[in-house]
């Protein structure tokens, strides 16, 4: 039996790897880029975040139905085992990331690579495929380097985010002409753009802070962590974890707590004792040691207060406009660094279109889909990554 995978990223590799495992198959790993896993070895910032210990339906945007049994068939102790068991040593880091051992995301398609080549899979980078028809017997697909037939097609050909490293339509376009269809498409885990240009100032500044998203006045989401203020707007884990929801509707806000490990009474208690003590020092510098400069003179600004003013003519109402301003920084969202910036595809073919125990399409007998180009997406954290190994090999296991 001959079985076609188009796309060797994530999920096509793995998808391979456990079709080739089977006798009396060949298997043929098409990949348009030249070579395979090319996203996958930029990932986590070239270190590949490839699980995470706390893998839960919970973690994942989509129909939880369609997404758990992948998930109970392939749990984070299954997929650290299976990659040790390639040859890769992992290691647990915070928030139960997993990471290579080596710290290198290359190690990871690496194993993959070997896996496949040692398994018999007959891998074709250079060839992308352009068109997928259904045949009598199974499937005719034309490519870049010519006709291929297969007797089962696993499409594998990621989301569109990431372009640069090898995203695109291209999975959804051959999806829909076999018969699926396609929900609308967005980027997610991505830098957000706010309104008014208020961030230049506070460009390459770093800050824990609790992020609540609201829109038309209603909180709708809320994340504490890292945020990284930027020209154009926001970015950083705790941004990337938010974005999803910051761009599921127009006009939202960020509200950010850049001092949230104390109450508005504390903060302004401390602003008052220190304008007692330092009454010759200047409101610029009555965040120093609380926030990072530049966060707190822009605090002590949209408060109107003169940054050259002196602390000590501080009355109790501008110290408690001081604290809301630093527990307050509403910043106006206008759009995303767009699918070139974004690391996941929110979105995708519908996944009421397959049987979640194996990937199956329900339309189309005989094909497979895995990985981002089906409607699932996950938080930051290796999340979609474990997504594109448990689909990958459920389509694998089953084809
Ligand atoms: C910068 C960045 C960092 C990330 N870091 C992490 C992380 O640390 N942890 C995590 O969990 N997730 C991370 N992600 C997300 C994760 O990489 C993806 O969700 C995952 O790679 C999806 O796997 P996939 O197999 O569906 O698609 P991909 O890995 O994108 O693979 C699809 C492959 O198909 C090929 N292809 C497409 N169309 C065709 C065609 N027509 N014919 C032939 N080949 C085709 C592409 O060239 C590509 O190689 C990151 C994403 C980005 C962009």
């Amino acid at each position: 039996m001959t079985i076609a995978v188009a796309g060797g990223g994530a999920s096509g590799l793995m998808a391979a790897i456990r079709a080739a495992e089977k006798p009396g198959r060949q298997v043929l790993l098409l990949e348009r880029q030249a070579r395979v896993g090319r996203k996958l070895a930029a990932t986590g910032n070239g270190r590949c975040n490839l699980t995470n210990i706390n893998i839960s339906a919970e973690r994942y945007h989509g129909s939880t139905d369609f997404i758990l049994p992948a998930l109970q068939k392939t749990d984070a102790d299954g997929a650290i085992k299976l990659f040790e068991s390639l040859g890769l040593l992992c290691a647990v880091e915070e928030d139960g990331r997993v990471y290579p051992y080596t710290d290198q995301a290359n190690s990871v398609v690496d194993v993959l690579r070997f896996a496949a080549v040692g398994r018999g899979v007959s891998v074709r980078c250079g060839c992308e495929v352009l068109a997928a028809r259904r045949s009598e017997n199974g499937f005719e697909l034309e490519t870049s380097t010519g006709a291929v037939t297969a007797d089962k097609l696993i499409i594998a050909c990621g989301g569109a985010a990431g372009a640069r490293l090898g995203g695109g339509m291209s999975g959804y376009r051959l999806l829909e002409k076999l018969g699926h269809s396609c929900t609308e498409l967005r980027p997610a885990l991505v830098q957000l753009k706010t309104e008014g240009g208020e961030t230049r100032a506070l460009k390459g500044v770093r800050a824990e802070a609790q992020l609540n998203i609201f829109a038309g006045g209603r909180q709708i989401a809320e994340k504490r962590g890292e945020v990284q203020f930027t020209d154009y707007g926001v970015s950083g884990p705790a941004v990337f974890d938010i974005s999803r929801d910051a761009l599921s509707e127009k006009g939202t806000e960020i509200v950010l707590d850049l001092l949230c490990r104390h109450s508005e009474d504390e903060i302004s208690g401390m602003l008052l004792r220190r304008a007692k003590e330092w009454p010759e020092l200047s409101f610029e510098n009555a965040f120093a040691g609380m926030l990072h400069s530049r966060i707190g003179v822009m605090a002590v600004k949209r408060c109107g207060l003169p940054p050259a003013g002196r602390l000590g003519d501080m009355t109790d109402g501008d110290a408690a406009r001081l604290a809301a301003s630093a527990k307050h920084l509403k910043l106006k969202v206008t759009g995303s660094m767009g699918f070139d910036a974004a690391q996941v595809t929110a979105g995708g073919i519908r996944t009421d279109e397959f049987d979640p125990y194996t990937m199956e399409s329900r339309i189309c007998p005989g094909l497979y889909a895995a990985g981002e180009v089906l409607d699932v997406d996950g938080d930051c954290g290796g999340f979609n990554l474990h997504w594109a190994w448990a689909s990958g090999l459920a389509a694998g296991d089953s084809v």
